[in-house]
């Protein structure tokens, strides 16, 4: 890893969180609080402020994914997985040699997860579940033929420090693909959307999960976070090849793919 990015931490600087500037040391232990607000109510809120959308595209990752349907052994990672959505898609998408894990630095989260997971017979020997940080991955190099991290990346403090990491823990001939809310590039659609995201959303997070602030932050985060092209661009810089991306909803979200060849 670069020594710049190793270094960031100790360099008292700043970063944003949301449309607030805080230091960058604190900024991390300030999403953390927001995830283990919201856990609890996580997925049901996730189906209210989209309409059920986020499960068309998490349906869309995996397919862009097209895992093997057959027994050949792949193991993917699902950074920042949270209560288990993709990993739980991708098992059900991907043949017997199929094995998922699941790492987020939010034990609550993955509490959530883990339920869900029990109550869908999912065993240990398919999904695993391990606490750690997307910034400094606690695996070794090269042991997965697949990352995939959905509306967890514009959470990361160091985008281009997950991206290392991502590139580090990929097998060559490995994929890295990435949903993210993106940059709407529709005229009418933005404003419709900046309208409803700033108002409906804070509102709904109060009422459904008594917390508007955890969710102006999730929407002002998403404002803060590179456009399509910019990001596209990290990603390139990370070392990955072939790196594409495809709009979804007019840019609501958006999928990157990229390899490490
Ligand atoms: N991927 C899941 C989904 O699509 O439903 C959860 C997405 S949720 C919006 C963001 C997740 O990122 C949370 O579970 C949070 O704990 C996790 N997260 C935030 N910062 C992280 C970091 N630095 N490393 C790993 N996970 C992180």
């Amino acid at each position: 890893m670069p020594a710049d990015v190793k270094n960031r931490g100790e360099s008292g600087s700043e970063a944003s969180f949301g449309f607030a500037r805080v230091s960058e040391n604190a900024r991390q232990g300030l999403v953390n609080e927001v995830f283990s607000k919201v856990a609890g109510r996580y997925d049901l809120m996730n189906d209210l402020m989209s309409g059920g959308l986020h499960r068309l595209w998490k349906a869309d990752l995996i397919t862009a994914l097209s895992p093997p349907k057959s027994g050949a052994p792949f193991a993917l990672i699902d950074v920042a997985g949270g209560t288990g959505d993709v990993a739980t898609r991708f098992l059900d998408a991907t043949g017997p040699g199929g094995t998922a894990t699941i790492c987020d630095i939010s034990k609550e989260m993955m509490d959530e997860g883990k339920t869900r997971a029990e109550g869908c017979s999912i065993g240990p020997e398919r999904l695993t579940f391990v606490q750690g940080n997307a910034e400094n991955l606690p695996f070794e190099s090269q042991r997965f033929e697949a990352y995939t991290i959905a509306f967890g990346i514009r959470n990361v403090t160091h985008i281009d420090a997950a991206l290392a990491e991502a590139y580090r823990v990929l097998k060559p001939g490995g994929r890295f693909l990435c949903l993210e809310f993106s940059n709407v590039e529709m005229p009418l659609l933005d404003r419709l959307y900046d309208a409803y995201s700033f108002n409906a959303i804070p509102a709904l997070g109060r009422l459904v999960a008594g917390d508007g602030e955890s969710y102006r932050y999730l929407v002002e985060s998403i404002r803060r976070f590179p456009n399509q092209e910019r990001f596209a661009q990290m990603i390139r810089d990370a070392g990955f090849e072939r790196v594409r991306y495809r709009n979804l909803t007019g840019g609501i979200a958006a999928i990157h793919s990229g390899w490490r060849l």
